[in-house]
């Protein structure tokens, strides 16, 4: 769905930024896991454990790939969180 209300753009772009952040804390949990495998957990578990945060990264990778797009142009916003206008269609946020 394209928007061309700028507010509701706005509204729109903080909700995905919100989002956005709420995602990349989900990747603590998957690197506790990922470090205690390594160190403490015995070998059998720790692949189980290992494959267990990959998966789970991959899953927040795709959340975030799928997340952080443009209200506007539904673009890839990349890496930056902060952004005043899409890089893409040059909407204003
Ligand atoms: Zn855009």
């Amino acid at each position: 769905m394209n928007m061309i209300d700028p507010a509701q753009i706005r509204t729109e772009f903080l909700r995905r930024q919100e989002e956005q952040r709420a995602i990349s804390w989900k990747a603590v949990p998957a690197i506790a896991v990922m470090l205690l495998a390594e160190y403490a957990l015995p070998c059998p578990l720790k692949a189980l454990a290992m494959w267990g945060a990959i998966i789970w990264v991959g899953y927040i990778l795709y959340q975030s790939w799928r997340n952080w797009r443009c209200p506007a142009c539904e673009k890839y916003l990349g890496k930056t969180i902060s952004h005043v206008r899409c890089p893409h269609c040059h909407t204003e946020f």
